[in-house]
């Protein structure tokens, strides 16, 4: 298994830097598994690497159509926080903050956890009353937030336009502790350590069916063949409908595309996050200078990993309103992600009607933050049957029973949340 150091890095630079291995195996697939896990992304092999570890369970396959971050893993615009609302997601959001916070040292893997502070700004008195709310409810649940007054943003942010008489900045939210994570180096840190356990990696391997008999699932169909496993998790993201409506279950969810955009590499410039609270844009700044930002997803459903020209106009205008200075930048890249939004924006991780078929999916655009609680939880339900407490409430029979996990307040549309 490989192993990082300081020593280590020093070594190979001394000798050509030849004696890096690969981080994971390619092995073929195995007949049957005790656990199967359709989805590697990093919530699937988050929830793989758990599994080992906090259950010692490692006759695991975890089943890739792809490559390991081809999916919304490797295209997201690394953000990590936990300034939730609502009792049913704080906890969880903020644990999964605690878990980023040693994730380093837990995985031997460097991904670049950064807590440079995420600034939501707010741009009316009503904004800042719902504000307030909000990180009182973070303080409660053991999380960090202050408020800071105009005077404070102007010292940590001068370049946002205060003059704006259409947007008036008032003020903003402040966490800390939140911040960015290069994104595809977690999924590499977590199969790094799932396959050092003994879980087969398995890319290029498409679930094309769900084996149900019975009402009992025992395995899956895909492009290398028949697999059994005795349980099956499914944890695909973006296609999560289209995998489970291979056995007839629609979910309460949809797909839609949201598009993510770097500049070219600039001076530092913003200290963390910044959210525009008059419109959907936010932004940072990466490692290597371009800037990151993000806003709307496109407004029709859609499986295609690329976005369309008038939300690139749309985030850009959302931009130039809260930082004029960023219309100097030049566009590098845009791509695109399938985001699966739930109907009340809240994610699932339950059982389903299928005796031994689970699912973790309805992340919306929210779920890298969500990556090492949502694997921690997943392999809870997957080991013992029973939801862990911090996702207690993420459960399928909320929308059965009207106990909707509404975030963002705007009723059942999903493109909305
Ligand atoms: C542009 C963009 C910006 C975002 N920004 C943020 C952010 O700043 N902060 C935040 O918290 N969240 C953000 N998100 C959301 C976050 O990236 C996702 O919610 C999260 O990554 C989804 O979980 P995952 O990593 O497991 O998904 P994925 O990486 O998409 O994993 C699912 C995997 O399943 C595979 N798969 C699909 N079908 C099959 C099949 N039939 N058989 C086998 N494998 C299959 C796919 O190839 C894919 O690799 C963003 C998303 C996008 C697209």
């Amino acid at each position: 298994m490989m192993k990082y150091s300081g020593f280590k890095v020093l070594l190979e630079g001394l000798r050509g830097n030849m004696g890096w291995k690969p981080l994971w195996r390619n092995p073929d697939p195995k007949k049957s598994y005790e656990i199967v896990i359709v989805g590697g992304g990093g919530h699937g092999l988050a929830t793989a690497y758990y599994l080992a570890e906090n259950f010692k369970i490692t006759n695991i396959a975890v089943l890739e159509k792809g490559w390991l971050g081809s999916g919304n893993i490797g295209r997201n615009t690394t953000i990590i926080r936990s300034n939730y609302l609502l009792p049913q997601n704080q906890p969880f959001y903020e644990f999964s903050l605690t878990l980023w916070e040693n994730l380093e040292q837990e995985l031997n893997y460097n991904s670049m956890v950064s807590q440079r502070g995420v600034l939501n700004i707010f741009h009316s008195d009503s904004q800042r009353d719902a504000f307030v709310r909000r990180g009182n409810a973070m303080l409660m649940s053991g999380a960090d937030a202050s408020l800071l007054g105009v005077d404070a943003l102007k010292k940590l942010v001068p370049f946002l336009d205060f003059k704006n008489s259409r947007f008036p900045i008032k003020g903003g939210l402040w966490q800390p502790r939140g911040g960015t994570v290069r994104h595809d180096a977690v999924a590499w840190g977590y199969a790094k350590e799932a396959d050092a356990r003994g879980v087969d990696i398995i890319e290029n391997c498409e679930v094309t069916n769900l084996l149900v008999k019975n009402g009992k699932c025992y395995g899956v169909e895909t492009t290398k063949g028949l697999i059994k496993s005795k349980k099956v998790g499914v944890c695909v993201a973006g296609s999560s409908s289209q995998v489970m409506g291979k056995i007839g279950i629609n979910l309460p969810i949809e797909s839609h595309v949201l598009q993510a955009f770097v500049s070219e590499g600039l001076k530092p410039i913003i200290p963390g996050v910044i959210t525009f609270g008059a419109g959907h844009f936010y932004v940072s700044q990466s490692n290597k200078g371009g800037l990151v930002f993000g806003g709307d997803i496109d407004g029709y459903n859609s499986y295609a990993q690329r976005g369309n020209l008038p939300i690139i106009e749309d985030v850009c205008e959302g931009g130039v309103a809260l930082m004029p200075m960023i219309g100097r930048a030049r566009l590098l890249r845009t791509w695109g992600g399938i985001m699966d939004m739930s109907m009340d924006g809240s994610p699932i991780i339950d059982k389903t009607k299928i005796r031994n078929l689970y699912f973790n999916g309805g992340w919306c655009y929210g779920g890298f933050k969500a990556t090492p609680a949502s694997g921690f939880c997943y392999a809870h339900l997957l080991a013992t049957d029973k939801p862990h407490n911090d996702a207690k409430d993420f459960l399928f029979n909320r929308f059965e029973r009207g106990r909707l996990i509404d975030e963002k307040g705007q009723g059942n549309q999903p493109n909305l949340h």
